[in-house]
């Protein structure tokens, strides 16, 4: 047997969907177990090394079909020959990596001896994501806060969840909205801010093609929300941070 029907025949035995494709065998299996699968869920607990390849072989064939029918000549035309491949790596490993691959592993440290910091952390994290509507590019910069609770992550952490979150089919409420959810579960603290800041492609590059697309969003969490004071703190430390981050 080729590596490809030892791969599809140990899926055989859940759904009996036999030699058919991965994607297909996949997206049976979500509905059956009411998992969602929009643009900016998490499918890896679904998904091995061996699958992905497989899931990348079909994603080509695929843009393969799309490149014929957008009438792009993929066999003569030598910018376009391995488009189709490249598209489908890009998706997978790149740009909807987030949707592929497990949460990052973010390990905590004790907060909670004498003398433990208890104030206020800012962290900038650059984010590039796509929006689910037109999958153009948006690039732009969350700043995470958190008030210190009994245990802290890495600083890169703060970034390497945002960028994890962002790399996916998203919208920037959503987007917002996840990485608080992933922040406060890593770090136990319910006291979490984030703020968003980005540029649009699909306001950019279509539609009312405005060239200044910048778009906010905030979520507030716990003494963010509800204390006037953390939340004006946490707006002067962004200031701060804009005023002085390095270019
Ligand atoms: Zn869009």
């Amino acid at each position: 047997m080729t590596d490809k029907e030892t791969a599809l025949d140990a899926m055989a035995g859940d759904g009996g969907y036999g030699l058919g494709k991965v994607c297909d065998h996949l997206r049976f299996k979500f509905k059956r177990e009411g998992k969602r699968f929009w643009a900016g869920d998490n499918v890896s607990e679904y998904i091995d090394d061996k699958m992905k390849e497989q899931l990348i072989d079909e994603a080509t064939t695929a843009f393969e079909g799309v490149l014929d029918a957008l009438l792009i000549d993929r066999e003569n035309d030598p910018n376009s020959k391995g488009t189709a491949r490249r598209l489908a790596k890009m998706y997978y490993n790149e740009i909807m990596a987030g949707r592929y691959e497990p949460t990052p592993n973010a390990t905590a440290f004790p907060n909670d001896t004498e003398g433990k910091y208890d104030g206020m952390l800012v962290v900038r994290s650059e984010l590039k994501s796509m929006c689910s509507h037109h999958h153009q590019p948006v690039s732009g910069v969350a700043y995470i806060g958190i008030i210190a609770g009994p245990k802290l992550i890495g600083l890169s952490k703060y970034t390497r969840i945002a960028q994890w979150c962002a790399r996916r089919g998203t919208l920037q409420e959503e987007l917002c909205m996840d990485i608080a959810r992933e922040i406060e579960f890593a770090t136990g603290s319910s006291d979490v801010a984030v703020y968003i800041q980005a540029t649009h492609g699909c306001c950019e590059n279509r539609g009312i093609m405005a060239h200044s697309s910048l778009t906010q969003t905030t979520v507030l969490r716990g003494a963010f929300q509800t204390d006037q004071s953390t939340k004006k703190e946490f707006f002067d430390n962004i200031k701060l941070q804009q005023e002085f981050a390095p270019r």
